[in-house]
Formats: C-alpha cells, structure tokens, sequence
C-alpha cells in the first residue's frame, strides 16, 4: 500500500516542488513506485516532470471534481521514472468550486484510495498556502515534509503551518503526522544557517532529517530541461543529496510500520 505525503509550506520559493520531483526521482531510482500529485495550479511539479501542463486533457482538477479517476488522468513520465498526476492553471478555479461542494475536504483522498495497491509513494506538491488545496492533500497523507530553508524567519513560518497540521490531525485526518523537515538550499559557509540549523535540531529533534540539501545550481537548472535534477546532472551535489534523502526516507518508514495504512 502506498504512504502518501505531503510536501508542504505555506511560503512560496522555499523547495516544495524541486523537493517532490527529486525525491520522486530519487525513490524511483532505488525502485519504488512513485506518484507525483500537483496541486499547485502553477504546474511546475508537472514541467519538472517533463509533462506539458498545457497539453493535458485530464488534471487534479478533474479528479477533485470527481469527473475523472486518478487512474483516468495521470500521465507516465519515462523520463523521470514516476507517474504525475498533473496540474494547470484550471486548477485555481478549483478553490472556488470545491466550496460548494459536500466532502470539500477530503475529494483527493477518496480518489488516491482508489490507485494505493498500484504504488509505493504519493508525494503531493501543495501550493504555497494554507488553502482548500492543500487542506485536500492534508487530509488524504500519512504524513508531512516540510522544506526550509535555514533563514532567520523559518522558525516563526513554521508555527502556521504546524498549527494547521494539528487541527487536520485532530478534527479530519488521526492518520496525519510531520515526518520530518527537510533543510534545503544550504550554504555551510554561511554562519546563520548554521545557527538556525542548530535551533532547528534543537527545537525538532529527530523530526529534522539527517541529509541536507545543498544549493546548487544543477537543480535550479534542470527544470527548464523537463527534468529532476536527480535525473538531468546525476553526478551533481545536489542530485546526490536527494537519492541519500529517498534512502533515508525510505528507512525511516521502514523503523515505524505503524503508519503504513
Ligand atoms: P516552491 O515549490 O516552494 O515554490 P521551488 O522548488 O520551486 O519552491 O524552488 C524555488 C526556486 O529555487 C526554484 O527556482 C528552484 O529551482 C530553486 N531551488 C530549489 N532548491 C534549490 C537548491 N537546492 N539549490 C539551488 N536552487 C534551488
Ligand atoms: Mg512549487
């Protein structure tokens, strides 16, 4: 059965999307069956992936209205070795519908039950807000990673977004929990990062990975070429640190079965 995350901040810019395709990628690498969700109607997890989110008939968006199945509207990336479920601009309108509608909440959940037996990993690429979208991924995850980045302002962004997981987790979704945060475009020669990257580990404890993404400008590229960084510049730092980050994750669930579904 699939463990379904989350990859979420409510803060533009801060590595959701290079975070879901990479360790996509990453996961697909040592063999896993991966689907990537967007649910950002900028579709930057779609171009990421190499799928042209203009060109697609079916979206999230049909799924969340229940006028398609995910089955019916993903499309195989060969490329990037995974599944999308893809994303547009279309998807913005959702927000508005969806309000109108009875199980607003919980329409991406009820369609993922749908494809669990067919993957090991969902990995949904929220927007950035704390929005009817990323409530819908929220409450159709096993869990939440967070990307940060080690700035002076992270802790305090943070408080947001944990607030809303605990709600989801005590009111909509007992299952939902953070796995862990992720630090992202780290500079070590930077001295605040480093000490924002203690306070971190001092705050969260083992909820802070151990593997670091660095910054580097092989992942900032590969999105113009249709591809993951783990898959343009396999060789690059920062393509490195993200298959050690599906390793990770992937040993991490294996220490606690228990939120297997
Ligand atoms: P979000 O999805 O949270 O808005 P993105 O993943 O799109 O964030 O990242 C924002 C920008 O930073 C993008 O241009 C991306 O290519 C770049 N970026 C992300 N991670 C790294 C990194 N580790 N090193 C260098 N650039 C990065
Ligand atoms: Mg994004």
């Amino acid at each position: 059965m699939a463990r379904i995350f989350c990859i979420a901040n409510q803060k533009g810019g801060v590595g959701k999307t290079t975070t879901t395709v990479n360790l996509a990628a990453g996961l697909s690498q040592i063999g896993k069956r991966v689907l990537v969700v967007d649910l950002d109607p900028q579709g930057n997890a779609t171009m990421g992936s190499g799928v042209d989110k203009r060109a697609l008939e079916l979206t999230v968006y049909d799924v969340l209205l229940e006028n398609a199945s995910v089955a019916e509207a993903h499309q195989r990336s060969a490329k990037a070795g995974y599944d999308v479920l893809g994303a547009n601009r279309e998807l913005a309108g959702a927000e508005v519908e969806l309000v109108e509608l009875e199980r607003r909440n919980e329409r991406l959940k009820g369609a993922l039950r749908a494809v669990q037996a067919d993957y090991d990993f969902v990995l949904i690429d929220c927007p950035p807000s704390l929005s009817l979208l990323t409530l819908n991924g929220l409450c159709s995850a096993h869990g939440v990673i967070v990307p940060m980045q080690c700035e002076y302002f992270a802790l305090e962004g943070l408080s947001d977004l944990v607030n809303t997981i605990k709600q989801v987790h005590a009111n909509l979704n007992p299952a939902l929990e953070i796995i862990g945060l992720l630090r992202v475009m780290f500079d070590p020669r930077i001295t605040l990062q480093q000490q924002v990257s203690e306070q971190l580990k001092a705050h969260f404890g083992d909820k802070v990975f151990d593997t670091v993404i660095p910054r580097n400008v092989r992942l900032a590229e590969a999105p113009s070429y249709g591809l993951p960084g783990v898959v343009f510049d396999p060789a690059s730092k920062g393509a490195q640190a993200f298959v050690e980050f599906a390793h990770e994750m992937s040993k991490r669930l294996g220490a606690h079965p228990a939120i297997v579904a």
